[in-house]
């Protein structure tokens, strides 16, 4: 394990270059130690307790969120340049998050149980069997700049670990290392409040620091919200580990949207203005980003689209290394022959990290040709138009492109084009489709999915958003013939827990 010391993480306003408050010390070796031991040493009386006590600290969470809404909006503002009104609104989601969890608690349901009862007469003679799901034990979370809140400290992935019975520890991101020490506090404040063990949560600075704890043996698995590249880098150390761990990387996405010609035909200004507003929401720094907009040729749309994308003035983007990064990716785009620039970005403020946003137009053909550059995400207001010459072209240039979180369809009642071939592709690279809408803006509800094949996630298995969430820090047991007393209390015969239970095959 590398030592640390004497090297701290300084957050920076985005809006300005500035410096934010004081520079949080990395952590060290010693300490990290001693938080994975105190993870560790929670992880059976927390995965254990029953699910009031689960309920009461996700609740308590919310109301602290909540309490402190002004005081940690104000903060996170000058860390990630995003402004007030959305942050607060990212405050509300995120406790609103939390509550979620604890009432999927509460329903039980998430637990899986099952029971089969003894038949000494079958053949071969039935053991009595009770299986449900048990937490993984401590689990590390990565959490991204982009939502400071709501994929960040306190964020689904910690919410969705602590409803399952699983200790946390937070790797801070480096973009709101202020805001991450407050919520960190914020959160240990909670645990000790309810009467739990102080490894319950805690939390780690430091790029080196987060490596190394997600090398140790002592943590069981790990959540990530980030790029593809830091995804891959860190999915690949779990994955090499001596004992390897489960490593759920919510990363890039491109989120095709495909628009049919009498989809245009019917309302092509209105698509126009939807996608401009869906493209540079949060300065286009939403995972859900419509990165490939997909028109038939000869649409006629150049106009509102231009006056719609250049009516988003510029904004501070979350870094400095976003964008320098966005930046390098688009100058490699324009310098393609087959991709000419339809709305260029407008001039920005000289400090800061400042995009304004730009969009580019290519055909099916070369997305088709080099698939691999031509579709690659650009983190910020930045977006490729897609012109094809119809069905044939556009499955040809759709069958390219790789998973995403989402697909968008605008088509319209009984739309001559081939939508049943387009949606079966469509099925096949998302893990949201959606019809007449917009990809960003992503429900937190018992049914929504956040996930989709590589490269959006590492695990097109699971969702990092929505009830099922929690199902990615759980794992069955099954017990055979152990007497009633000495199974986990919660599937017990009398079912204290009142958990919903498939007995011998049926709905209890
Ligand atoms: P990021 O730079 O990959 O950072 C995510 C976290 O991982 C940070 O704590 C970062 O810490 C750590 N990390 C990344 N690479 C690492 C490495 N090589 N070694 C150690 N730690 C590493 O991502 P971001 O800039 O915050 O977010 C932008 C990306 O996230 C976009 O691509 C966006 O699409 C994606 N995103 C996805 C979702 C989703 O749900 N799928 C949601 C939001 C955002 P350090 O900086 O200290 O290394």
């Amino acid at each position: 394990m590398a030592e640390q010391q004497g090297r701290t993480v300084q957050g920076v306003n985005p809006r300005s270059g500035e410096k934010v408050g004081e520079p949080v010390p990395e952590t060290t070796a010693a300490q990290l130690a001693e938080m994975l031991a105190a993870a560790a040493a929670a992880a059976a009386p927390f995965g254990g307790s029953p699910p009031a006590v689960r309920i009461g600290l996700l609740n308590a969470l919310a109301g602290r969120l909540d309490e402190q809404v002004t005081a940690l909006s104000d903060l996170a503002a000058q860390e990630s340049g995003l402004p007030l009104p959305r942050l607060t609104g990212e405050v509300a989601r995120t406790s609103g998050q939390l509550r979620l969890f604890a009432s999927v608690v509460a329903d039980g349901g998430y637990l899986e149980v099952i029971t089969d009862s003894a038949d000494p007469a079958a053949v071969p003679p039935r053991p009595a069997l009770r299986r449900w799901l048990e937490p993984l034990g401590p689990v590390l979370i990565f959490g991204a700049s982009n939502f400071p809140f709501a994929f960040s400290v306190l964020g689904g992935d910690t919410a969705s670990a602590l409803a399952s019975g699983c200790p946390v520890v937070v790797k801070a991101h480096p973009s709101h290392p202020g805001l991450s020490a407050e919520l960190d506090r914020l959160a240990r404040q909670a645990v000790l409040d309810a009467g739990l063990p102080p490894g319950v949560f805690g939390m780690v600075f430091g790029d080196q620091p987060g490596v190394d704890a997600l090398r140790d043996p002592r943590v069981k698995a790990a959540g990530f919200t980030g790029s593809t590249a830091g995804g891959r880098f860190l999915f690949d150390i779990a994955a090499s580990r001596p004992a390897p761990i489960p490593f759920y990387g919510e990363l890039g996405s491109i989120n095709p949207a495909i628009i049919t010609p009498a989809a245009v035909a019917a309302r092509g200004a209105e698509i126009a203005a939807g996608f401009a507003g869906s493209m540079t929401l949060g300065t286009g720094q939403f995972c859900t980003k419509p990165g490939l907009l997909f028109l038939p040729a000869g649409h006629g749309l150049d106009g509102a689209l231009r006056d719609a994308v250049g009516a988003v003035g510029p904004a501070p983007l979350l870094s400095e290394r976003i964008r320098g990064q966005l930046s390098a990716g688009l100058a490699q785009l324009s310098a393609r022959g087959d991709v000419e620039e339809l709305q260029g970005g407008t001039a920005v403020p000289a400090a800061g990290s400042w995009a304004a946003p730009e969009l580019f137009r290519t055909t099916a053909a070369a997305v088709a040709g080099d698939p691999a550059s031509v579709t690659q995400e650009h983190f910020g207001p930045a977006s490729v138009v897609v012109e094809y010459a119809g069905a044939a072209d556009l499955l040809a240039a759709l069958a390219t492109v790789e998973g995403s979180l989402t697909a968008t369809v605008h088509a319209e009642p009984g739309d001559g084009f081939d939508l049943p071939a387009v949606l079966a592709r469509l099925r096949e690279i998302a893990g949201r489709v959606i019809w007449n809408g917009w990809p960003t803006g992503v429900a937190v509800t018992w049914s929504m999915n956040h996930g989709g094949p590589w490269p959006s996630t590492t695990s097109a298995g699971h969702t990092s958003v929505g009830a099922t969430a929690i199902r990615r820090w759980l794992r069955p047991v099954c017990y055979q013939d152990l007497p009633d007393e000495l199974v986990p209390e919660g599937l017990r015969d009398a079912n204290p827990w009142r958990l919903p239970r498939r007995a011998d095959g049926a709905p209890e």
